[in-house]
C-alpha cells in the first residue's frame, strides 16, 4: 500500500508560473524517496505541502488512505527535520527530543523511555543535559533527528538536513541517516540538491525541474543511463 499518494498536485503562488505543476507520485510504505533538482524547482514547496505547511492549490494529497488537503500539520502524524535544525536554545537535549511527546501529553516515564531509546540509537546519551549551543553541528543534527524519531510518525520528511555541515560530517551523517531509516523502516521523503545524497540515500529518486517531474527512478537506473 502506498503511504503517501499525490495526484495532480499544483501549487500556484501569486500569478506566476506554478511552483509545483501537476505532480503525481506514490511513495510506498517504508520507502526512502529523494526529491532532487536545481534551486527553485519546487522541492521544498512539495515537501511543505506533504507536511501541511503550505496550502495545496489543486490536486489530492493522501496519507495512509486519508485525504489530508485540509488537515493542519499537527493532525498529519508526520515528523519533519529542517535544514536549520530548529532546536530550542533554552531547552536541554533531553527536553528538545522530548518536545513532541510533551505536546502529546505522554507520561514522564514513557517520555524517559522513548528519549533514552532515541538517544542510544543516535549516540547522544552523554549529552542529554547539555544545551544546543554547546553541541557540534553533527550533534545538533542528531538531536533534530532524535526529536523526529521519538514519535511513531507515519513518515519522516527531511528538508536539506545536511547542507549546513562541512563535507566530512556530511558524509558521516549521510551514513547515519541511511542506517537509521533502514533500521526504523519508516517512509521517508528527503529533499536535496546534492547529487551524492540523491544517488546514495534513496530507494528511488524523483527529479524535479520547474515544478514538473522529469523522472522517477532508482539510483541504479539513473546511474546507468546513457
Ligand atoms: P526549491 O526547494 O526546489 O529550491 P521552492 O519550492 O523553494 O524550490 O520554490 C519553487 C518556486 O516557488 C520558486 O520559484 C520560488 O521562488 C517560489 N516560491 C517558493 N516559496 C514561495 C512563496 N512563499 N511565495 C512566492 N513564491 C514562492
Ligand atoms: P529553500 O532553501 O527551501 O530554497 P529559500 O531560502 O528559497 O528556501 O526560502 C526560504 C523561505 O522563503 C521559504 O519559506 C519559502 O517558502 C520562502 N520563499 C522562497 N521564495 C520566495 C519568493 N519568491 N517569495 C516569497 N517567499 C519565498
Amino acid at each position: 500500500m502506498a503511504s503517501i499518494e499525490m495526484s495532480h498536485i499544483v501549487k500556484q503562488y501569486g500569478d506566476g508560473y506554478p511552483a509545483v505543476n501537476d505532480v503525481s507520485l506514490d511513495i510506498a510504505d517504508g520507502e526512502f524517496m529523494i526529491l532532487v533538482g536545481p534551486s527553485g524547482c519546487g522541492k521544498s514547496t512539495l515537501l511543505r505541502m506533504i507536511v501541511g505547511l503550505e496550502d495545496i492549490t489543486s490536486g489530492d494529497m493522501v496519507i495512509k488512505g486519508d485525504r489530508v488537503n485540509d488537515r493542519a500539520p499537527r493532525d498529519r502524524n508526520l515528523s519533519m527535520v529542517f535544514q536549520n535544525y530548529a532546536l530550542y536554545p533554552h531547552l536541554t537535549v533531553y527536553e528538545n527530543i522530548a518536545f513532541p511527546l510533551r505536546l502529546a501529553k505522554v507520561s514522564d516515564d514513557e517520555v524517559r523511555r522513548r528519549v533514552e531509546e532515541a538517544a542510544d540509537i543516535l549516540e547522544l546519551r552523554e549529552h542529554l543535559e547539555r544545551k544546543p549551543a554547546n553541541l557540534s553541528g553533527g550533534q545538533r543534527q542528531r538531536v533534530a533527528m532524535g526529536r523526529a524519531i521519538v514519535r511513531a510518525a507515519d513518515a519522516f520528511l527531511f528538508d536539506e538536513p545536511l547542507s549546513n555541515l562541512d563535507a566530512k560530517l556530511r558524509g558521516q551523517m549521510r551514513t547515519e541517516i541511511a542506517r537509521l531509516q533502514r533500521r526504523l523502516g519508516i517512509t521517508t521523503v528527503y529533499v536535496t540538491h546534492d547529487q551524492t545524497e540523491a544517488m546514495t540515500l534513496g530507494d528511488r529518486v524523483c527529479v524535479l525541474r520547474k515544478g514538473v517531474i522529469q523522472q522517477v527512478a532508482s539510483p541504479r537506473e539513473l546511474y546507468e543511463q546513457p
